[in-house]
């Protein structure tokens, strides 16, 4: 295999760009990081060091965690210069998919282009900006769900099966389990649209004002979602109640009886993954590409070289190597399959 013309290295922090002295999305503090959206798994490790991210995922990213330390904004319609040691870089954001801030990495410098999705899906949704591909050298994709298995069905269906789905068992409470943040959101504001009223979890409400103040409304505004605070234990649930998957274990849920109670989710593809919340229903909706999406994906960005990051990145990488396309797996995580942790 050729060398590629933009090395990607791992370090114990995580995935590293020699080139531009960058983390990508690192688990412990690092002096520079690119932090590609506000999830849990992505940019722990800003404790000291200068974030680089859009403006969306540094505002989602201190609600849930606090000022940080050096933050340098990237904006969508601009670009930063980075000095490497064979001349300047232009570094610049496109959108991702996947939650409301989600940004992919674009790097151009002398000897090609470099792109990082993050984590990535194509397509848009009512809470968040379109992910498509980006024309590149190299490219480094994700590979959560990029086993050939994972095939989500129709989105647009399948959020329409979950409304109705609400709306049939709303009188003695529907609970939604879905992440709580990016997920929980989108799904909100489209039961919100159909007109259902919403009980938000605490944390999960606490990430909708948070896209509100981005200026994205999900329904607080308006008065369709409120915090399940405001409800109390002992109150009749009417509508849905969507709470992160945590919750099933908790008196919030397990503790009322005649609910039922549904698991939104890409891991809801699989069974296992339903009996562990004791979901009576599963609805396949990721926030993640599937892998003709991620193949697709790929193959329009024109890369002569790809890494894989994350997830199934062996397995991935292999995939693409048998597809006549050089691959080469970067892990980041050993383990990384919890819904509760990467997002779903
Ligand atoms: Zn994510």
């Amino acid at each position: 295999m050729a060398a590629p013309p933009f090395a990607l290295e791992i370090r114990p922090a995580g995935a590293y760009l020699p080139a531009l002295d960058l983390y990508l999305d690192p688990d412990r503090d690092v002096p520079r990081a690119f932090v590609s959206h506000a999830h849990a798994d992505h940019g722990s490790g800003f404790a000291s060091g200068t974030v680089l991210a859009s403006s969306e995922t540094m505002r989602l990213l201190s609600a849930r965690h606090g000022p940080l330390a050096g933050e340098q904004v990237v904006d969508w319609d601009a670009s930063l210069e980075m000095a490497t040691d064979r001349g300047m870089a232009r570094v610049s954001i496109a959108p991702a998919g996947h939650i409301l801030g989600a940004a992919q990495l674009v790097v151009d410098h002398p000897f090609g282009r470099f792109v990082y999705t993050g984590d990535y899906r194509s397509g848009g949704g009512l809470t968040h900006a379109v992910g498509k591909a980006v024309t590149c050298d190299t490219l480094a994709i994700e590979s959560t769900f990029a086993l050939p298995i994972f095939r989500w069905p129709d989105r647009a269906q399948t959020i329409a099966r979950l409304i109705e789905w609400c709306r049939r068992h709303g009188d003695e409470g529907a609970v939604v389990l879905a992440y709580s943040l990016g997920k929980a959101q989108e799904l909100i504001a489209h039961l919100v649209a159909a007109g259902l009223p919403v009980v938000a979890h605490g944390a999960i409400f606490k990430m909708c004002e948070a896209y509100e103040a981005l200026g994205v409304e999900v329904g607080v505004r308006a008065g369709a979602v409120r915090p399940y605070a405001e409800i109390g234990a002992r109150a009749k649930l009417r509508g849905a109640l969507v709470a992160p998957p945590r919750a099933a274990a908790t008196p919030m849920i397990k503790g009322r009886r005649g609910v039922r109670v549904a698991f939104v989710s890409g891991h809801a593809l699989v069974d296992a993954q339903v009996d562990r919340y004791r979901a009576d229903a599963a609805f396949v909706i990721s926030d993640h590409a599937d892998f003709d999406d991620l193949m697709a994906t790929v193959r329009a960005s024109g890369a002569s070289h790809v890494y894989t990051t994350h997830g199934d990145a062996v397995p991935f990488a292999y995939e693409l190597n048998q597809a006549g396309i050089p691959a080469e797996a970067r892990e980041r995580h050993a383990i990384d399959t919890a819904a509760e942790e990467v997002g779903s």
